[in-house]
């Protein structure tokens, strides 16, 4: 047997490379001190801001501040085990959560645990947590609908795929059913939806994923789960994991629209954990960072440019006002980031206006460009209309003699401001809604009480798809409406206006 020195040599070579690869560079720390989701650590001099680092018990947690001694760590998970002196050791890698077609259908944490029972999701892609904003050259203008199904926010703050929208409002004011009526809407559609609780209560939850589950819609959506019972590091990084997992949707060429319910709670997280860092506290003792912490996660809500397949995601925080204070420091950081807000308030919504959609100051910047041409003609001068029958009113509450022109504009005004009422879990589609719309812009409805509006409504929409198909067809179809169809729309009304008399008329003699 003969040996060749260079063989040996080379294979010698190549395991002691093997060997050092093998060893890792991995260090391993010790833990000073612990406590409320945090932990000192000392020895891990070599850790990045971000990267992941793995306690003794199995628990992980995230490098959150390097400091000159010791590393502060937020931990992901159960913190009461852990103990001073324990080891710690880096990972290298940065946090990251799985991605792809698996995660929908499902209820995860926002590490991507199972939270429904359904066994682990079955999934090899991942996407870090934290990753940067499409850049200038790499987006293009806002140009799709994105339709929420709800006539107030179609018509008059419509929602392009790509925007980010606030929901702003008091508690209990409707702002997670908008969202879920939004997530409703988008059965049939290419959207995925990502919903992404934080700091709520789990009853609440519960019942909304049941909602979910009951109009098929948990199909095309993921429901991250950070309640109010979960430590401050998940609900501090809840948003940006449901973000990673829609972005996957958005690179790869398709649409995906995410919900933060809400940033006011993972805020107050962020807070809570930047003062247990010792981080210096500004104003309303919120860390320095809080405005980047909420730009560069809203930032990652873009339309691609066609290079990059063109893809989307939709963003639609929410934010908690008390006592309607908008211009709280959160809720004003959030208003200058997005696109535009959507503000509900709590006297409309008590006075039965549902969704309480405060007219006068909820707008929307850009999805404008997206309605439909549709939709655009008859919603045009609404948002106008109503904010101006809104201040008509206040102003002739004290008046009992109006003129003939201010009376007619208080009727008009209260017939749509009933038409644009809409009960929960009952998204229109946005043909009807034009169809709707038309009729109340023009008149069609003023010869009715208000009270029989909303019948008017149901009725006529029954009647269209009955008898006039082929309006509703070709409205679908070319998304405009043409001067022919405006003329049989007409002629339609015409018909169904005596239809709706006569039963008018039939039940008040039966009354
Ligand atoms: P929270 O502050 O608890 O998060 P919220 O602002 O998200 O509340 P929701 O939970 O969406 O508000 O709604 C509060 C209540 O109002 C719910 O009971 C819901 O059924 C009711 N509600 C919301 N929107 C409508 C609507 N369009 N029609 C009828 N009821 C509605
Ligand atoms: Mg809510």
């Amino acid at each position: 047997m003969r040996f060749r020195v260079d063989e040996i040599a080379s294979v010698i070579q190549q395991e002691i490379e093997q060997y050092e690869s093998r060893i890792d560079v991995r260090e391993v720390g010790r833990v000073l001190e612990v406590g409320d989701g945090i932990a000192r650590v000392y020895g891990l001099s070599g850790v990045m801001s971000g990267e992941m680092v793995e306690f003794e018990n199995g628990a992980s947690g995230v490098a959150f501040n390097l400091e000159e001694n010791s590393l502060g760590v937020i931990i992901l998970g159960d913190w009461l085990e852990i103990q001073e002196g324990d080891e710690v050791r880096s990972t290298g890698q940065l946090l990251s959560v799985p991605v792809g077609e698996a995660v929908l259908g499902r209820v995860i944490d926002p590490l991507g645990n199972p939270l429904d029972g359904l066994g682990p999701v079955r999934t090899t892609a991942r996407r870090l947590v934290e990753s940067p904003a499409p850049g200038v050259a790499e987006r293009q203008p806002v140009k799709e609908p994105l339709q929420t199904g709800i006539k107030a926010i179609d018509s008059m703050t419509p929602i392009g795929r790509g925007q980010r929208e606030l929901i702003i409002g008091d508690r209990k004011t409707g702002k997670t059913s908008i969202c879920i009526d939004t997530i409703i809407n988008q059965k049939g559609t290419d959207v995925k939806c990502f919903y992404v609780a934080i700091g709520q209560k789990e009853s609440n939850v519960a019942y909304l994923i049941d909602v979910l589950r009951r109009f098929g819609a948990m199909e095309y959506t993921t429901v991250i789960v950070a309640g109010a019972s979960d430590p401050a590091p998940l609900q501090y990084i809840a948003p940006y994991a449901g973000c990673a997992m829609a972005e996957y949707f958005m690179y790869k060429g398709g649409h995906a629209l995410v919900i933060y319910d809400d940033l006011l709670r993972q805020a107050q997280a962020y807070r809570q954990l930047s003062l247990l860092m010792r981080r210096p506290p500004g104003r309303e003792a919120y860390p320095g960072d809080i405005f980047y912490c909420h730009s560069r996660l809203l930032e990652r809500a873009a339309k691609l440019s066609d290079e990059l397949g063109g893809g989307s995601l939709t963003a639609l925080p929410i934010v908690e006002t008390l006592e309607g204070e908008v211009a709280a420091y959160i809720p004003t950081n959030l208003i200058s980031i997005t696109d535009g807000q959507i503000y509900l308030q709590p006297d409309l919504f008590f006075a039965g206006q549902r969704p309480a959609m405060n007219v006068g100051i909820s707008v929307s910047r850009v999805g404008g460009k997206a309605q439909i041409p549709a939709m655009k003609k008859v919603a045009g001068g609404l948002r106008l209309d109503l904010a101006a029958f809104r201040e008509l009113e206040a102003f002739t509450q004290l008046r009992t003699e109006l003129d003939a022109v201010t009376q007619a504009r208080l009727e008009r005004g209260y017939r749509m401001t009933e038409l644009l009422k809409q009960g929960l879990f009952q998204p229109m589609h946005v043909t009807d809604q034009v169809l709707v719309l038309y009729a109340g812009t023009h008149g069609w409805l003023d010869k009715y009480p208000v009270s029989e509006v909303s019948r008017w409504e149901k009725e006529f929409l029954e009647f269209i798809r009955q008898s006039k198909d082929s309006i509703w067809q070709r409205i679908t179809e070319t998304q405009d409406l043409d001067d022919e169809t405006e003329k049989q729309l007409i002629e339609a009304f015409r018909e169904f206006d005596q239809q709706f008399q006569e039963k008018l008329s039939a039940s008040a003699i039966r009354v």
